[in-house]
C-alpha cells in the first residue's frame, strides 16, 4: 500500500475528525471549550502514540478562571533522530453572525462538504493534517525525526494566548523545531509564504469646548480631524498606492501598502435609539480616529510610524492650534519565508506530485500566527498550507471540501516522506 492509498482509505474517519471538531463551539471571543478541543485532541492523538503537552496561556489577553486560554502540543518520535516537521493549527473559530442555512455547529454533509463555523478556517485543515500525520507514521513506523501537531488558541484575536505564548516557551525554537506548516485554508494546490505587517493607532485632534453659537469661543476638533483627513487623502494615500511588493499577496488590491480608517468619532456622545430629545449646542473637544495601516514586507514599522507622524507634525507647523495625541494600539510584523527555504521546496514537490501541477505561491492581505514563529521563534522555515477557500472563511454556510481534505492530506503526507524518511 502507498501513503497516498492509506490516506484516501481513511476518508470516513477524516469525515467523523472534522464533524467532532467542527462540534466542539470553540468562540472567541470569548474563548470558549479550549480546554475541551484539547482534551478531545489529547484522547485522539495519545491514541496514535502521541506523547502531548498541555499548556495554558496564563495571564496573556483575555486568559481567566472562566476562559482559559488552553494549548495543545502532541508530539511524536521516530525510531531515529532527525527533523521535526510542525502542524500547527488554531482551535478558535469567529462568532457565528446571520445567513446560515445549516447549523453551525452541526457539522452537516451536503455534496461533498462538511459545514459549520470553523469548517475551513481552519479546522478542516487540523482534521487532514492529523490523518496524514497518523497514516504517516503507520506506513513508516521507523522514520527519522520527530512530527508535532498543535492546536491552539486566539488565532483570531492576534495569537497572544496561543502560538505567541508557546513561542515565548521556546515550542518554536529552531533547534527544535526545523519545518512548520500551518493547515490554513489558502487552498490545496497554493502555498501561502507569509503575510502583510499591520499598525493600529488611535489620533486625537484636541479643540476646546464652547458655546455652538459661537464657536469661535472654542476650538473644533473635528475640523482638526478634517485636516488630518485630507493630509492623509492628498500625500499619505498617493504615496501608499505607489508602494509594491514583491509579496504574492491575494487579491491584488492587497499588494500595496493599505489604509483602513475604521472609525470615527468627535463631540457629544451618540445617543441610544429610545433617545427623543435633541442634542445639545457644543464645539466639540475632541475627535478620535482608528486607523488600521497593513505594510510591506519592503517597508519597517518605524517607517510606517514615522510617514503619519510627520503628517500629523506638518499640520502643527501650518495649522493654528493644531494639537494631536497619537496612542498605538497594535502591531505585527510582515513575514515572508523565502522560495527556496526547504519546507517551500518539499511541500511544492508534493504539491506536483499530487496535484499534477507546480502550485500557486502566495501571501496573506491580514496576518496569521506565521509572525510570531518567525519574530518570537527566530524560525524561518514556516509556510501556510492547507485545503479550503479563504474566501469563505467567517462567512455564513463555512464549509469544507471533503475531497479538498483528502488531497491536501496527501500533499502533507508526501512532504513528511521527504522530510522524514531516510534519504536514498
Ligand atoms: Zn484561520
Amino acid at each position: 500500500m502507498t501513503l497516498s492509498d492509506r490516506i484516501t482509505d481513511k476518508r470516513d474517519d477524516l469525515i467523523q475528525l472534522t464533524q467532532d471538531l467542527i462540534r466542539i463551539p470553540t468562540l472567541n471571543p470569548p474563548g470558549e471549550n479550549y480546554r475541551e478541543i484539547c482534551d478531545f485532541l489529547d484522547k485522539r492523538l495519545t491514541k496514535h502514540g502521541f506523547q502531548t503537552q498541555m499548556i495554558r496561556a496564563t495571564g496573556t489577553p483575555g486568559d481567566s478562571e472562566k476562559y482559559p486560554r488552553w494549548n495543545i502540543v502532541a508530539r511524536r518520535d521516530g525510531a531515529q533522530t532527525g527533523e521535526c516537521v510542525h502542524f500547527n493549527s488554531h482551535t478558535d473559530v469567529v462568532e457565528v453572525g446571520h445567513g446560515w442555512t445549516f447549523d453551525p455547529f452541526g457539522g452537516d454533509i451536503s455534496d461533498g462538504k462538511i459545514y459549520g463555523r470553523g469548517a475551513c478556517d481552519m479546522k478542516g485543515g487540523l482534521a487532514a493534517s492529523i490523518i496524514a500525520a497518523e497514516a504517516f507514521i503507520e506506513e513508516h513506523p521507523n522514520f527519522q525525526g520527530a512530527i508535532e501537531i498543535s492546536g491552539t488558541a486566539d488565532e483570531e484575536s492576534g495569537g497572544y494566548g496561543g502560538v505567541a505564548y508557546l513561542a515565548e516557551k521556546g515550542f518554536f525554537d529552531p533547534d527544535k523545531v526545523q519545518h512548520v506548516i500551518i493547515p490554513e485554508p489558502l487552498q490545496k494546490d497554493r502555498i501561502c509564504l507569509g503575510h502583510r505587517g499591520g499598525w493600529w493607532a488611535e489620533i486625537e485632534t484636541k479643540g476646546e469646548i464652547a458655546h455652538g453659537s459661537m464657536p469661535f469661543l472654542g476650538d473644533c476638533a473635528v475640523r482638526h480631524m478634517g485636516a488630518v483627513l485630507s493630509e492623509f487623502e492628498a500625500k499619505l494615500y498617493p504615496a501608499m498606492a505607489a508602494r509594491f511588493t514583491e509579496m504574492p499577496v491575494v487579491p491584488e488590491g492587497a499588494r500595496q501598502s493599505t489604509m483602513n480608517i475604521n472609525s470615527i468619532h468627535g463631540g457629544q456622545k451618540e445617543q441610544t435609539d429610545d433617545f427623543t430629545g435633541l442634542p445639545a449646542h457644543c464645539v466639540p473637544d475632541s475627535c478620535r480616529i482608528v486607523i488600521d495601516r497593513r505594510y510591506l514586507v519592503e517597508e519597517t514599522l518605524d517607517q510606517v510610524r514615522d510617514e503619519v507622524k510627520a503628517l500629523l507634525e506638518g499640520l502643527r507647523e501650518t495649522r493654528p492650534d493644531f494639537d494631536y495625541e497619537l496612542t498605538e494600539l497594535n502591531s505585527v510584523i510582515p513575514s515572508m519565508t523565502d522560495k527556496t527555504a526547504p519546507v517551500v521546496e518539499t511541500v511544492a514537490k508534493a504539491i506536483e506530485e499530487v496535484m499534477g501541477k507546480p502550485p500557486t505561491y502566495v501571501a496573506s492581505p491580514g496576518s496569521y500566527d506565521q509572525k510570531h514563529i518567525d519574530r518570537i521563534g527566530k524560525l524561518k522555515n514556516c509556510i501556510a498550507y492547507g485545503p479550503g477557500l479563504l474566501e469563505l472563511a467567517h462567512k455564513p454556510d463555512e464549509y469544507i471540501g471533503i475531497d479538498d481534505m483528502i488531497d491536501s492530506a496527501r500533499v502533507m503526507g508526501a512532504a513528511l516522506e521527504t522530510l522524514l524518511l531516510p534519504k536514498g
